[in-house]
């Protein structure tokens, strides 16, 4: 028998979702989460209402999954891999484990994942004294020494932003991308230190942070705080993209400013696969919005409503 709801994705977006679906105590909701994203790579989210010392996305991502399973939720790991839609209406998935699933409506919180190379010592830093992210962590780097490693343009318009919250700026082109003229001349007038070098490996200090940054030539970069932009970033927008729903010229999820219902019925989407600002609490947002709106949906559907 078809669920009620299918969330696919069980990071912030899908879990908030999950919490706000489960306190109805009405439907039958399954989560489907592969287990990886964004949230999993995050060691501390400095911008968050009630944690001021910031709390990492593993934790919570395990507060989450519990609170949503006390309120019946259930979850499985599995890799949604088709989406497609019955001509009743209903979707059917199926997962990388041969699994199928069935639901009357779904929710896309597949998320984004971002584009980080293989560098020893650098993904234990995210979040911690490495961040990804200006608007979530600008003001950790306040007048702080700064690595940026990146690449090409991508890292360069991050130089550019980050220069406003400190001088002691220096942008590593980790892999040689070309950068324009036009921000080559702008780094230049921001006196932004640029060089042009593969990153041989991050070492940190007792706690995690990032101390040094050692390029491929042997030159030892010291850092207080480090950044990284490298751009080409994968949207999970696939499943969006099978069932049909009108996607932003970014590969984004469109979807009802109102209720996050992509322009497929039954279909919806929250967090960073939708078009936003990338944010943790953005994403927690979206899905209590849209989890209200599948609630609206399914009473509908259960006659409960005109
Ligand atoms: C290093 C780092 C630092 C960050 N720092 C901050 C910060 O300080 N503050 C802030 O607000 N934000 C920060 N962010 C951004 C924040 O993590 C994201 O905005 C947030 O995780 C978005 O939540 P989400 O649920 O949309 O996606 P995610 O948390 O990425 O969750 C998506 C989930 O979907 C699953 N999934 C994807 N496709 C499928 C599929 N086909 N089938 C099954 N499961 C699937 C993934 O496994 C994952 O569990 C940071 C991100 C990174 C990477």
């Amino acid at each position: 028998m078809a669920q009620d709801c299918i969330i696919i994705g069980g990071g912030i977006a899908g879990l908030q979702a999950a919490i706000q679906l489960g306190r109805y105590s009405a439907y039958d909701v399954l989560v489907i989460d592969d287990g990886v994203g964004r949230s999993t790579l995050c060691r501390k989210y400095h911008n968050i209402l009630g944690w001021p010392q910031g709390i990492s996305g593993e934790e919570l991502r395990r507060r989450g999954r519990e609170q949503a399973e006390s309120v019946g939720i259930r979850f499985t790991q599995d890799r949604v891999i088709t989406a497609a839609r019955n001509d009743d209406g209903t979707m059917l998935l199926k997962g990388e484990t041969g699994n199928k699933y069935e639901a009357a409506t779904i929710l896309l919180a597949t998320g984004v994942s971002d584009r980080i190379p293989d560098i020893p010592g650098l993904v234990t830093t995210l979040g911690s004294s490495v961040y990804i992210c200006p608007d979530c962590d600008g003001y950790e780097i306040e007048g702080k020494l700064t690595v940026l490693m990146g690449a090409g343009d991508s890292g360069a318009n991050m130089a550019l932003i980050l220069a406003e919250r400190t001088s002691m700026l220096t942008y590593v082109n980790h892999d040689a991308s070309p950068i324009s003229p036009k921000l080559m001349e702008q780094l230049r007038l921001e006196k932004i230190s640029y060089i042009d070098e593969p990153i041989a490996e991050i070492r940190q200090g007792a706690e995690g942070q990032i101390e040094q940054v050692v390029l491929n030539n042997g030159t030892v970069l010291l850092a207080e705080r480090g950044f990284i932009a490298f751009g080409g970033n994968q949207v999970h927008s696939e499943l969006a993209d099978q069932l049909g729903a009108k996607l932003s010229p970014n590969g984004h999820v469109e979807s009802d400013p109102r209720s996050k219902q992509t322009s497929i019925e039954g279909v919806w989407v929250a967090g960073d696969v939708a078009l936003h600002a990338e944010q943790a609490t953005v994403a927690m947002g979206e899905g209590s919005i849209a989890a209200i709106w599948i609630h609206k949906a399914l009473r509908q559907r259960k006659g409960l409503t005109k």
